[in-house]
């Protein structure tokens, strides 16, 4: 009887090692390019089965990734939005992608109250100005603008046309575009049968299944006052996280550094935010809420993110004198993992 018991133990031994001998291995592929004005990593997991199509999966990724940021630039000149801009109040054909994304757009501007808002260009434009010239706009210019910024300026028409109903209204995708571009790499992955991605662009991160160690990714969150430092860390599958903050690019004049995300409801770049990461199910809510974050007051912008469901999650950081206060949302703490545990080559 006992040695019955030990062959079938013995047997049970054999097959597990033969199992994991043969098992196919993950490994890692990854490519890194200047795009989008930051830095895009994407990397996949692939084994013996899949290898034949990593590279042209991930050259199919690359040129999508090109196509959105051409179609949604505002410095490409016959890109979609130029063309909107330039066009108001007519119509233009967009491509189904940049139709897709203005309503999505406006969906957030609804939902945030106006904090997210693609038509604050003006006001970008005229603060960007008043950085080049090194003066201050004035309140009077300030207000002079607002009145064409609002999202009910954009129309949304049947077959992918689009048009800004003001003449002066224009629009400015920056605070969304980048998301957008790393759900539409990361569906090109899925299509393609590979689960396990992980697509960066410059903070904009979606993680696909898990990683090549066959664990949930961990995705360090950047110290504001000490970038090469990790204030916390998070363990995700399938989700975005994105942090928008006022440390990295912002408006300098006369010597004041003011933040490139501008309070639609005002026209003033915001203020008191120093960052504001989202965890969410897709990159294109993570990133409009991160941003939408800056702006709106604190409590308000979390009890948004506790409203919006379990898979979304929200962690700021507000300035309070010289320290920095940590506001996090009601499912945060569940996403995160302590930073003892979190180290740079996890993934
Ligand atoms: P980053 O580009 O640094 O990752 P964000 O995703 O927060 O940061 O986007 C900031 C950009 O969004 C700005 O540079 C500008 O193009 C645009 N923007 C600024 N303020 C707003 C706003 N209130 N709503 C929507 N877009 C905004
Ligand atoms: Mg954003």
């Amino acid at each position: 009887m006992r040695s019955k018991f030990g062959l079938i133990i013995l047997i049970c031994l054999i097959i597990g090692l033969v199992v994991f001998v043969f098992m196919p291995r993950m490994k890692k592929y990854s490519e890194s390019q200047l795009l989008m004005g930051t830095i895009v990593e994407v990397a996949v997991c692939y084994d013996s089965r899949t290898e034949d199509k990593v590279q042209d999966t991930v050259d199919h990724v690359w040129s999508k990734l090109h196509e959105i940021s051409n179609s949604m630039s505002l410095q490409v000149a016959d890109s979609d939005v130029v063309k909107l801009n330039l066009a108001s109040p007519k119509s233009v054909k967009c491509s189904p992608e940049t139709y897709s994304l203005l309503k999505k757009a406006k969906y957030f501007s609804e939902i945030t109250k106006g904090a997210f808002d693609v038509t604050v260009a003006p006001s970008i434009a005229l603060w960007k100005k008043g950085s080049i010239e090194n003066v201050l706009p004035n309140s009077k210019e300030i207000d002079n603008i607002s009145r064409f910024v609002g999202s009910e300026h954009i129309q949304i028409l049947p077959s992918n046309y689009a048009r800004l109903l003001e003449r002066n209204a224009s629009i400015d995708l920056g605070g969304i575009a980048k998301g957008f571009a790393v759900d539409e790499a990361s569906n090109i992955f899925r299509e393609q049968g590979f689960k396990n991605f992980l697509i960066d662009a410059g903070g904009d991160i979606y993680v696909g299944g898990k990683n090549c160690k066959n664990k949930k990714w961990r995705i360090g969150i950047r110290d504001p006052k000490d970038k090469s430092r990790v204030t916390h860390a998070v363990e995700l599958t399938d989700a975005a996280v994105t942090t928008s903050g006022d440390y990295e690019r912002y408006f300098e004049i006369q010597g004041k550094r003011y933040s490139h995300i501008i309070d639609p409801r005002t026209g003033y770049p915001q203020k008191g935010v120093v960052s504001a990461t989202v965890i969410a199910p897709n990159a294109v809510m993570a990133d409009a809420l991160s941003t939408s974050l800056c702006v709106l007051n604190v409590n308000q912008g979390t009890a948004l993110i506790d409203a919006l469901g379990s898979e979304v999650a929200s962690f700021t950081l507000l300035k309070k004198g010289e320290e920095l206060e940590e506001y996090v949302s009601r499912n945060y703490e569940k996403m995160r993992v302590k930073l003892e545990s979190f180290s740079k080559t996890d993934y």
